[in-house]
């Protein structure tokens, strides 16, 4: 069994099974943090003129990269993709995907989304 993954700055626990997908519970310290409250503001702001369809695809953030890489315990190329799902008016849910030679890689990797 692995150890569940953590924010590589703050310590903090990620959310392995919260609906938002990529959910880290960050110290309030921890820069990552800032940077994901950013990102979220702006995903809300993007949601709603996109918001006609299911999912959305934007390039994923340094910061998504570098939780994403504490995951999976590897790096995540800048090339990296996000797709979001609006859930309700407050979860977003986040999947970062990227390829990885000749794999499609994403996490959260949860076949039933
Ligand atoms: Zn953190």
């Amino acid at each position: 069994m692995t150890a569940p993954p953590v924010c590589p700055e703050c310590g903090g626990s990620f959310f392995t099974d919260h609906p938002a997908g990529l959910a880290v519970q960050h110290e309030p310290t921890c820069s990552l943090l800032a940077h994901e409250d950013g990102r979220k503001v702006a995903d809300r702001q993007l949601a709603i003129p996109l918001g006609a369809g299911p999912a959305w695809r934007r390039p994923a953030t340094a910061t998504e990269c570098v939780l994403v890489a504490a995951a999976v315990g590897t790096t995540v190329p800048s090339m990296a993709t996000t797709t979001l799902w609006e859930l309700s008016g407050s979860i977003i849910r986040r999947v970062v995907t990227w390829t990885d030679g000749p794999n499609d890689r994403r996490w959260p990797d949860v076949d039933s989304w």
